[in-house]
């Protein structure tokens, strides 16, 4: 972290994937209130964060502990934001998060990072929706009823399957209320199933390029120009080891090289922030097991608070402050208005 206050630029930024929902659920099973006014929104402040999306994530699989496991995530989002109205805000739309914005709080979207405690129940999907949840992203980075993930290690094969059939129905029930897809931890068949059979733009919240670090977590360069063909953003993960493939080169100089090819391959209008911070909510020095090793992995920017390291980057190289709004905030503001149907496209 550096030692400013605030940060140096007056750059809003919406951050597309935070394990926000998962942090409070579970802070708040110990005994605590308030978890995000005393945790999060000093590094919120001093980044200049408007919104954030929250994750949803089951880490049971069992349908009835998922379901409860997603329940109580949404449920803790709204007890916090209870406690700290004038502080926190859920948004459903692009409308209520500009309004969130312009009465000085922390927007927050639901989103489903697996789709996990809908277990075979689609119409389980609309009471998530009534109760906020706006993004489904099908899968984390292992199987389940709707589809399959891609994980970190090249030696855990992915079934190399597409959608199921639920996973199908899940994608059009979610199109049809107005909800939006996530791909990131989709496995390539799903993405390619999923680029068949929906109509709307869709998102990868937090996935950087396989051009770059050659984990299928991150996006081939047909996947980043399909999903700008869409319309949709994809937002670059400051997760080390989606970074790179080195711990030494898992740098914010290394993260702006995925801005870089983006912009390359499908123009700024389609890139946005998904920085999927973590290290805040583990022990230190925490390890993965990736291909059989066990990988330090951390945050190449530590938290919110840190993203002058990557304005000063970007600056550096060449790009407006204007352009850096549009990945930090504007981009997605736009994909927010294609939320809740109406048949806007959220095309540039
Ligand atoms: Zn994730």
């Amino acid at each position: 972290m550096n030692n400013r206050t605030l940060s140096s630029y007056n750059i809003p930024v919406i951050d597309a994937h935070l394990d926000l929902a998962m942090d409070v659920c579970q802070k708040r099973q110990d005994g605590r209130k308030g978890v995000i006014v005393s945790d999060y929104l000093e590094s919120f402040r001093r980044g200049n964060v408007k919104s954030v999306i929250s994750a949803i994530f089951a880490e049971g699989t069992m349908p009835e502990t998922a379901l409860r496991q997603g329940m109580r995530q949404v449920a803790a989002i709204y007890a916090e934001v209870e406690e700290s109205p004038d502080i926190l805000a859920v948004c459903r739309s692009a409308e209520e998060v500009l309004k969130a914005e312009r009465d000085g709080k922390i927007a927050i979207l639901l989103s489903f990072e697996g789709a996990e405690p809908l277990g075979q129940d689609a119409d389980i999907l609309r009471l998530f929706y009534a109760l906020g949840v706006r993004f489904l992203g099908l899968c984390w980075s292992r199987r389940n009823y709707a589809a399959d993930g891609a994980n970190y290690s090249e030696n855990i094969k992915s079934t190399g399957s597409g959608l199921t059939e639920f996973g199908q129905q899940l994608v059009w029930e979610a199109e049809r209320l107005g909800m939006l897809i996530d791909v990131s931890h989709l496995n390539d068949a799903g993405f390619n199933d999923l680029l068949k059979i929906s109509k709307r733009p869709f998102i990868a919240s937090h996935s950087n390029c396989r051009a770059i670090n050659g984990t299928k977590r991150n996006l081939s360069d047909g996947q980043i120009r399909a999903i700008a063909d869409r319309g949709g953003v994809i937002g670059i993960n400051a997760c080390s080891i989606l970074v790179s493939d080195c711990e030494d080169t898992a740098t914010v100089e290394r993260l702006a090289d995925h801005v870089d090819h983006m912009v390359r391959l499908a123009g700024i209008e389609h890139i946005s922030l998904g920085f999927d911070f973590f290290e805040h909510m583990v022990p230190p020095g925490t390890c993965l097991e990736v291909n059989g090793k066990s990988v330090r992995v951390f945050d190449v920017i530590k938290r919110h608070s840190d993203i002058d390291a990557l304005t000063d980057t970007l600056l550096h190289r060449g790009y407006h402050e204007e352009e850096i709004g549009l990945i930090y905030a504007d981009n997605m503001r736009r994909v927010l208005r294609a939320l809740g149907g109406g048949g806007q496209d959220g095309r540039s």
